[in-house]
């Protein structure tokens, strides 16, 4: 009743009502599984004029440390008045992941390509920058490492570890949805992997509910002018079941539509019906999402 409801309220494709916010720097491409490669939206750096005609850097034994208050940028040059005698202090080699990072067994490389990941995540818009937010605010902890042959990134919630299954993964991408489940795991009594999989891989009630409510974060995260969705692309999927989608997400982004735990189990049944990948029994503990609440309300996203 509710889906019919929605449909009947008129969908319109165009003009789309939806106004990015100017920060965001844009979104991937669709056709999105859970942990999939994506291209990375490459984002251009504040910066206009990355290699200055200035003298050589005189290295870090030169440094006179002044400024504590450094950024988290990472870019030595952003601030610095290179005539100016108050240099700013050299930054840490991964400042944002340091925050949220219990032990690593990646390599240094490795180590840099999850910082610049988490930083092109965090730097993509406003929402993704509220779930990193909720994260140091919930003291999270994490570890990180490769594990290959399996998925292309993976939070496992007896380890409290995000690992890639290549270096090529390291993605802000990946992050999205794992930091996500990651920050679910710390916040849902009892963590989620109760609602995993068991000893014979079957999904367990409440699997669908913890990767739906992940991918309703990724769509309502995003940047409508580059496209939408994550979930309810295919082409299997009736076209009114899609738009509708596409409309309610919409709706959330606009602040016209509250997100209520009545629509957005109507979604999630229709998502297990038309998503066989990660249908399931849902978990009655999980018909809110609670977690998205809390980040639109906690932010000024939206
Ligand atoms: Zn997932």
């Amino acid at each position: 009743m509710i889906l019919l409801s929605i449909l009947s309220a008129g969908y319109t494709v165009s003009p789309r009502l939806y106004t990015p916010v100017s920060t965001r720097s844009g979104v991937e491409d669709d056709d999105i599984i859970d942990g999939g490669w994506l291209d990375e939206v490459i984002i251009t750096p504040d910066d206009p004029d990355p290699e200055p005609d200035w003298p050589d850097w005189p290295g870090p034994d030169w440094l006179d440390v002044e400024e504590p208050g450094y950024g988290d940028d990472g870019n030595l040059w952003d601030d610095l008045d290179y005539w100016d005698d108050s240099y700013v202090e050299e930054p840490a080699d991964d400042p944002l992941v340091s925050a949220i990072q219990q032990s690593s067994t990646l390599t240094s490389s490795q180590q840099a390509k999850l910082e610049e990941a988490l930083r092109k995540l965090i730097g993509e818009g406003c929402m993704q920058e509220a779930l990193y937010n909720a994260l140091v605010s919930e003291n999270v902890k994490l570890d990180f490492g490769m594990k290959t042959g399996t998925a292309p990134a993976a939070y496992d919630p007896n380890t409290k570890k995000i690992t890639f299954n290549d270096d090529v993964n390291i993605t802000g991408e990946s992050l999205k949805e794992e930091l996500f489940h990651a920050w679910q795991d710390a916040y849902y009594a009892g963590g989620i992997g109760q609602y995993g999989k068991d000893a014979q891989g079957n999904k367990l009630p409440g699997y669908v509910n913890v990767e739906f409510e992940a991918k309703v974060f990724k769509d309502i995260a995003r940047n409508l002018d580059h496209g939408c969705c994550y979930i309810f692309e295919s082409d299997n999927i009736p076209s009114q079941i899609r738009y509708a989608y596409y409309s309610w997400i919409e709706s959330i982004q606009n602040n016209t539509e509250p997100l209520l735990g009545e629509n957005y189990m109507t979604w999630l049944n229709l998502f297990n019906q038309y998503h066989p990948e990660y249908s399931s029994p849902t978990n009655d503990n999980l018909a809110s999402p609670l977690l998205l609440n809390i980040l639109i309300n906690s932010s000024n996203c939206f």
